[in-house]
């Protein structure tokens, strides 16, 4: 019988080895792998090349119980993923019906030319289990050798049929191999370095086997991921959310925005259930708090509008920021912060105003103000209030880091009791 302990990725694509793409694949796949209780010992990436593609197989093989390939099952001559690893595992290719309807019905909605490569996409390994394409063409699919205790799992190239080929027939396909489920939780943390979170989390990290606690760290934000393995998943949730709670209890808590949530759709919740609308005045971010703000549906309700002040004279004309402040203390000063923030609330007519100003870099530093110097400010109307940060990093991730913490700066406002 087949049994899954082991894997090992192999991704196909001249574009990886090249630079031109990056493996995001590989990196999805083994963040998944890992929460199955998958082990990987090895990954791989291999060119267009089927000779070099059924060595590389041959040896993953020899290592582990499962290869996971991605890419090389499109239409065109380079793609030669499927009838290299039929090969490898010994199989001829023979015309799936079901794919092949699928296939055809997928070029009648979409009106395009059904060629005899596309037709080739139908071809499947024989005896395979057939993985359906709900956001492309190209099948999927695993060969299994039962006798020899390995199998191989094929996937598209592309990461938007990857996924979720992955996520609704290649997980579910490789849990039927483990014992338990696993159930995982991210808290969601912003304020508080990854360090620092795993200094105060040490004890509790290194003590707890089941669940397990472990911070990332994803856009300027940590997360700490929360697994529990249990006999199913009603088991195993209140696991986590008893280690959530001992969580809460320690420094860390505070810092504690929400679970399996993003800042935006926190913040957007929130203003909702208190029925406040929120508007932004951005110069260093230009537009990217508006643009994180309506990127959760139904954000209409809690956002009319917002301005992109980037140069003085539109931070005077449009947000009424005086000449005399911008003269004074210059565009990235608190002083600027709490007139932005202030000016586009009554623009708007909103009841909280957010307004950030700083240096992304790589130039315009001074040694008063170094890039990575921001101001953001938030007005509501019990008042305004601006804070100096002082992020490091590229231009794009001191733009991200500015859109976090001014969201983040507004939901604890919002969660303070006394507003
Ligand atoms: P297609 O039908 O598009 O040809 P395919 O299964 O043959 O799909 P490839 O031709 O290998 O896949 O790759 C198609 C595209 O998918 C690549 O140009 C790249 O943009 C993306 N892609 C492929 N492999 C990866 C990977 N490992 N990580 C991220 N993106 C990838
Ligand atoms: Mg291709």
């Amino acid at each position: 019988m087949l049994k899954i302990k082991s894997a090992e990725i192999l991704c196909v694509g001249t574009e990886i080895l090249i630079g031109d793409i990056v493996n995001t694949n590989a990196a999805y796949i083994s963040g998944r792998l890992a929460a199955l209780g998958i082990t990987q010992y090895y990954q791989g990436v291999v060119g267009d090349n089927p000779k070099r593609l059924s060595a590389r197989l041959t040896e993953a093989l020899e290592r582990c119980d499962l290869v996971i390939m991605t890419g090389g099952l499109g239409p065109t001559y380079d793609d030669l993923t499927k009838e290299t690893a039929a090969a490898v595992m010994g199989r001829r290719l023979v015309p799936h019906a079901p794919s092949m309807e699928r296939i055809k019905a997928y070029f009648e909605r979409s009106r395009g030319v059904m060629s005899a490569a596309n037709e080739k996409q139908a071809w499947m390994p024989e005896g395979c289990i057939v993985f359906d394409n709900s956001h492309g063409t190209a099948p999927g699919c695993v060969i299994e050798d039962d006798e020899r205790g390995k199998a191989v799992m094929m996937l598209p190239g592309p990461p938007r049929e990857m996924k979720p080929m992955w996520d609704e027939s290649g997980e579910p396909y490789l849990a039927k191999f483990s014992d338990h489920v696993l159930v995982s939780r991210n808290v969601n943390i912003c304020g508080i370095g990854e360090s620092a979170v795993e200094t105060i989390l040490s004890d509790l990290m290194r003590s707890s086997e089941n669940p397990t606690v472990a911070p990332y760290s994803k856009d300027g934000e940590v997360r700490l991921r929360v697994t529990a393995a249990a006999d199913s998943a009603a088991a195993g949730l209140p696991l986590c959310d008893a280690m959530i709670a001992r969580v809460r209890g320690t420094e860390v808590g505070k810092w504690i925005y929400g679970i399996d949530t993003s800042l935006e759709e926190a913040l957007v919740r929130l203003l909702k259930e208190r029925g406040l609308h929120i508007t932004a005045a951005e110069s260093c971010t230009g537009g990217l708090i508006s643009q994180r703000i309506t990127s959760v549906p139904g954000a209409s309700e809690v956002y009319d509008g917002g301005v992109i002040t980037y140069a003085n004279r539109i931070k005077e004309t449009l947000v009424s920021v005086p000449a005399e402040t911008l003269a004074a203390h210059g565009a990235v000063s608190e002083e600027t912060a709490c007139a932005m923030a202030e000016g586009v609330r009554l623009l708007m007519g909103a009841d909280i105003g957010i307004s950030a100003t700083g240096i992304a870099g790589p130039g315009g530093g001074t040694p008063e103000k170094p890039v990575g110097t921001v101001y953001i400010g938030i007005s509501t109307p019990d008042g305004t209030e601006a804070k100096r940060f002082s992020f490091t990093g590229d231009r794009e991730r001191i733009r991200l880091l500015t859109s976090s913490h001014a969201l983040r700066m507004v939901l604890v406002s919002l969660m303070r009791p006394d507003i």
